[in-house]
């Protein structure tokens, strides 16, 4: 989602700011701009569009300046025009402003600024955020660097919502004001020179030394120093962070885009989760980043878990495994939804935040909203030092790597596979047998081979997705665990085709869904040969006896489906408690198949962001 890069430093500060938002660009954005100290005021450039529009508008007309703050914007208040694009000026022209976020009170402001004679020229809220500093600005009488720093604070009281900003005013050419509030935002230190990011992967070729800001903090940031402060007082604790860099954003190997790339690095992906995690000998898995002891972990009495989107969905395959290896009741929550809701929570009840990023504002607001009630919240993320696994109370790092391509693939998995370790952990320190663990240990270790073996396949997937490519409109069903997996599998399918499509659990097609079958409408149904498929084979026959097509998700061996569905996605069989981390695989590289086939961009698609950082 939307980014931000300030650039203060001896170094022309456009070059650096375009490269750096370039790598901000998997996020997902609809515009880009920048604004530059010139030496004689503020320059502005910003167009609708993808960043090599800015780039353009940027060689033609260069800004010279070694200051300057930059934006990728994901429209909330505002149609993706080039006037909407971020950096707003303040009704003085001599202050820009970036902004992450939403100002909720952004018509009341409005309307009290333009009734003190205040004129906007854009849609957004957030120019209503440059006035507001700006006037703060005017109205002070601090001198010096502090006057923007207290300007900066003076609007944040006013306004509701979440930020991350950055500031720059042409009377004090040497500073960049940042920042925060919900939003992240990272100081990045170099050698007489700084930067502030939204996202560290911004700065990986300039620094991998970092400050992370908290909440409510702002920073004064120059070449030579930085001084942060809350509304508390001045930060002395200062804590760098060296972060792993190497993101390798333009690195898709051999593969045409980053989706498919990660789909392929699944076999390995899915080892990181589990590698150093299992112990055969007592036939369990070792999770100690979960801060708790045995004795705790057997006190649980219920686990709640907290996710959006794809991790949500991870939740709902979690919620299975949790609950038929450990007997543990579990709940999942849209974490949109547990945050404003009313939803009763039971003593004993451990949550988990799930989320690739660790940033997404709604899990992270769920996740404090958990701790606020008072129960103990663990963070299962891939990116290290994310907000979310900061501020919860352990957790599980996902090691997966960078994922680039905006709808979400090998994070799934390896959320599935956490849950799993979960599963058997706490199973184990219960009631399941030594025998039945050690299955599921076998099962995880034969894993990323079989991945291999329905990787291979691709090019069948392939044939399936161009011959129904064009439908308007299709249905994912699934069984028990394989009912998230159809949900995983249509959200694929929307993110990338665009195609609309909807997951059910298969015997709901009865009650309702049957009615959209026809022959324009195929359904991907789910059917290992499990407790249910006998029950999955009928609804097979349901939708074939109406004249729908039928893609069916099956073991490769199944001869019964073969001659049943019109295509069939072969997948080989594992222990059927992992076998919704195989089916999903094919499901993947259906919807990135049909999207190459309808031409779409696959790795941006259109309206959606990365990582949901507003709400
Ligand atoms: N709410 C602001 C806008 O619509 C900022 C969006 C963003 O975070 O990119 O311009």
């Amino acid at each position: 989602m939307c980014g931000i890069v300030a650039y203060v430093g001896p170094r022309d500060a456009q070059p650096i700011l375009l490269d750096a938002l370039s790598r901000l660009e998997y996020r997902g954005y609809d515009s880009a701009g920048l604004a530059i100290l010139n030496g004689k005021g503020v320059e502005v450039r910003k167009k609708s569009g993808r960043i090599q529009e800015l780039a353009s508008a940027c060689q033609q007309k260069p800004v010279q300046g070694q200051i300057g703050i930059s934006h990728t914007r994901w429209a909330t208040h505002g149609g993706a025009t080039d006037i909407n694009a971020h950096p707003h000026l303040d009704a003085s022209g001599r202050l820009a402003l970036v902004h992450n976020g939403v100002v909720e009170n952004y018509l009341e402001l409005r309307a009290r600024l333009v009734g003190h004679g205040h004129k906007f020229v854009s849609e957004t809220d957030t120019e209503v955020l440059a006035h507001l500093v700006g006037d703060a600005f005017a109205a002070s009488k601090t001198k010096g660097e502090e006057k923007l720093v207290e300007a900066v604070r003076s609007a944040m009281k006013q306004v509701q919502g979440t930020l991350g900003i950055a500031v720059i005013h042409s009377d004090l050419p040497g500073l960049v004001v940042g920042a925060r509030r919900g939003s992240p935002l990272v100081i990045g230190i170099g050698h007489g020179e700084n930067f502030l990011a939204s996202d560290t992967q911004a700065l990986a070729p300039y620094t991998n030394r970092v400050v992370i800001l908290k909440d409510q903090e702002v920073v004064a940031l120059k070449a030579e120093r930085y001084d942060i402060a809350s509304p508390l007082g001045i930060r002395s604790d200062i804590q760098i962070e060296e972060i792993e860099n190497g993101v390798a954003t333009s690195d898709k190997g051999p593969y045409p885009h980053y989706m498919l790339k990660e789909i392929y690095e699944q076999t390995s992906s899915i080892q990181n989760a589990f590698r150093g995690r299992l112990n055969p000998h007592e036939a369990t898995a070792k999770l100690g980043g979960l801060n708790l002891s045995s004795h705790e972990l057997r006190k649980i009495e219920r686990i709640s878990i907290l996710g959006c989107g794809t991790a949500l969905h991870a939740g709902m395959v979690g919620k299975y495994l949790i609950e038929t290896l450990a007997k543990i009741p579990v709940e999942t929550h849209y974490a949109s939804e547990f945050r404003y809701g009313d939803s009763p929570t039971s003593p004993n009840t451990l949550f988990f935040a799930v989320s690739q990023s660790g940033e997404t504002a709604d899990t992270l607001g769920a996740l404090r909203e958990a701790q606020r009630r008072g129960f103990p919240c663990l963070g299962i993320c891939n990116h290290v030092s994310s907000t979310i696994a900061r501020e919860s109370n352990g957790g599980v790092y996902m090691h997966s790597g960078p994922e680039i391509g905006v709808a979400a693939t090998k994070s799934f998995t390896s959320q599935v596979m956490i849950f799993t370790l979960l599963g058997l952990l706490l199973g184990r320190l219960r009631s399941l047998s030594a025998s039945h663990g050690q299955e599921i240990l076998q099962a995880i270790e034969s894993l990323p081979q079989k991945i291999t073996q329905v990787l291979d396949r691709s090019d069948e997937t392939k044939k399936v997705a161009q011959k129904y490519a064009e439908a308007k409109s299709m249905l994912f069903l699934g069984r028990l665990a394989n009912f998230p997996i159809a949900l995983e599998g249509a959200l694929k399918m929307k993110e990338v085709t665009y195609i609309h499509a909807e997951g059910y659990p298969s015997a709901e097609l009865k009650h309702g869904v049957i009615a959209l079958i026809d022959k324009e409408t195929p359904t991907v149904l789910i059917a290992p040969r499990d407790g249910v498929y006998d029950k999955n084979l009928g609804s097979l026959q349901e939708i074939k006896a109406r004249g729908g097509r039928v893609i069916a998700v099956a073991h490769e061996t199944d001869a019964k489906i073969r001659d049943l569905a019109d295509a069939v996605l072969p997948v080989p069989e594992t222990h059927p408690l992992l076998q919704p981390l195989l089916n999903v695989i094919p499901l993947q590289l259906l919807s990135y198949h049909s999207a190459v086939a309808l031409g779409r961009d696959v790795d941006k698609p259109r309206n959606l962001a990365k990582s949901v950082t507003v709400e």
